[in-house]
């Protein structure tokens, strides 16, 4: 006979927690399933060098009250810390320039002096003629964002910014990205505003935060985990790591999740995965299937290492930089100088010591292999630090499989066909890893409201 729950979780990662404390706090029996050895998901603290640097998750946007709250509400708000400096650069095949005033690669303004130091005063002069000229009242639903700033800022603004910094942020080249997907109100605004660049800097001053849009945890993101992970187990959340649900479905009114270790019952399951092995938890419930199998996911690697440098002590990249796709040579597609991003990390690793991560992967697949990945790494590193450079004292490769979604064309709806599949089986909640953008603040919320949505 199979084991009975009130609510079953199938997923470890801070949805999947997130969602068991809910359940947990309105005095439900919650069992938490997680395939792997460990809780968090793409949240991962690792020991690197002799200190625990996130190799996953790094910080939280600060535009949305979600992430603050959850860590308030686990007493460490103390720990929450604005980054060191967050002035990443871009880099694309004319050079590293610092990263202009922009909304997800629109620039705010086609005509300032960090634009027209990338793309040039007559490109940029076009740029600022296309966006001047009338808005059409209609644009077809689906389109791209590339499409959408080709049409209103020209192609130069596509391939020298929003394509190295969509490509940086989501592995997504833009001109694959449905543009209302990653920007809902995008066009709305723009016929709102007279123009594509005054919709991004409208759009950006109403998030009402003027600095550092992103904040960080002393110790890492990990320590999120380590404190939910507690309060879940606190509140009486059974918690079954090395544990993957193998099939879900429905038998009357229970819902049925079989694991390699036997079968549980519950009222309600959470299916709170990456798309794609929630599409395959899912695969005899085709109405949620379909869908579900319809979106895109990527896969990114991350590559930490720590090495020593007197040039990295003058932080020459700033925080960071997204890459261009075209630079020559360069691999990566993003850098992160942890080192000169977080105070806690540079007094962590000492004077001279320094944390830097490479990310690899575009449009869902990496073409770099793996084992030669520290080469590559090491390379990429000198090219875009412009020096010869000194062995890695320490490094660390996290393959992160399926856990960006892709909002291709089609992703709403998609999105939205899920939703209404899923509203019709009471009991049945799927806020899959990405469904709310890739973001901790959108897992957090959906995670929070698939409890109370199973729970009607
Ligand atoms: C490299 C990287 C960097 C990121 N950086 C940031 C950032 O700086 N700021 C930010 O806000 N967001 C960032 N994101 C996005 C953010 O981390 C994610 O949106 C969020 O962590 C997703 O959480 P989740 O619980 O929905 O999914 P996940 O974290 O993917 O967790 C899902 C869990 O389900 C488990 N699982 C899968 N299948 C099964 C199964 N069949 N049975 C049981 N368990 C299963 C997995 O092992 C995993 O632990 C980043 C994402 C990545 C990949």
């Amino acid at each position: 006979m199979a084991e009975r729950f009130d609510v079953v979780i199938i997923g470890g990662g801070i949805g999947g927690l997130v969602a068991a404390r809910e359940a947990a706090i309105t005095g439900q029996s919650v069992c938490l399933l997680e395939a792997g050895d460990r809780l968090g998901g793409a949240l991962q603290g690792l020991a690197l060098g002799g200190t625990t640097v996130d190799v996953g998750a790094e910080g939280f946007a600060i535009t949305r009250p979600e992430t603050v709250e959850l860590i308030t509400s686990l007493g460490l708000a103390d720990r929450i810390v604005q980054p060191r400096r967050s002035d990443s650069r871009l880099v694309v095949p004319a050079g590293t320039f610092p990263m202009p005033h922009a909304m997800l690669g629109i620039p705010t303004n086609p005509l300032a002096d960090d634009v027209v130091a990338i793309i040039g005063a007559d490109a940029a002069q076009r740029a600022a003629a296309r966006d001047a000229a009338p808005v059409p009242d209609q644009w077809d639903d689906e389109i791209t964002l590339g499409a959408l700033i080709r049409e209103r800022l020209g192609d130069e603004i596509v391939e020298s910014i929003a394509t190295p910094v969509v490509g940086g942020v989501h592995a997504l080249n833009p001109d694959l990205a449905e543009a209302e997907a990653l920007i809902p109100g995008i066009r709305a605004a723009t016929r709102k505003h007279g123009g594509l660049s005054a919709a991004a800097a409208a759009m950006r001053a109403a998030s009402g935060v003027p600095g550092a849009a992103v904040n960080g945890l002393r110790g890492g993101m990990s320590v999120l985990v380590d404190a939910l992970v507690a309060d879940v187990q606190a509140r009486g959340v059974v918690i079954r790591t090395a544990t993957r649900a193998a099939a879900v479905h429905q038998d009357g009114t229970a819902w049925i999740t079989s694991t390699p270790s036997g079968d549980l019952a519950s009222d309600q399951v959470v299916v709170a995965v990456d798309a794609s092995s929630a599409a395959r938890l899912l695969a005899g419930l085709p109405t949620v299937h379909d869908p579900l199998s319809r979106l895109h996911v990527g896969d990114v690697v991350v590559f930490a290492m720590v090495l020593s440098h007197p040039l990295l002590d003058e932080d020459p990249l700033g925080s960071g930089a997204l890459i261009a796709p075209s630079t020559p040579k360069v691999r990566a597609k993003a850098l992160t100088h942890a080192s000169a991003k977080w105070a806690w990390i540079r007094e962590a690793y000492g004077p001279g010591r320094h944390v830097v991560r490479l990310s690899y992967g575009r449009d869902g697949v990496i073409s770099e292999p793996l084992d030669q990945l520290p080469e590559i790494a090491h390379q990429d590193l000198e090219l875009l630090l412009g020096t010869e450079l000194p062995g890695f004292e320490a490094t660390h490769l996290a393959r992160w499989t399926g856990s960006l979604l892709h909002p291709r064309v089609g992703h709403r709806a998609n999105v939205a066909a899920l939703r209404a599949a899923v509203a019709d089986l009471p009991g049945l909640a799927v806020p899959a890893a990405g469904l709310a953008g890739n973001g901790l603040a959108g897992t957090i919320s959906q995670a929070r409201a698939s409890v109370a949505q199973v729970r009607n």
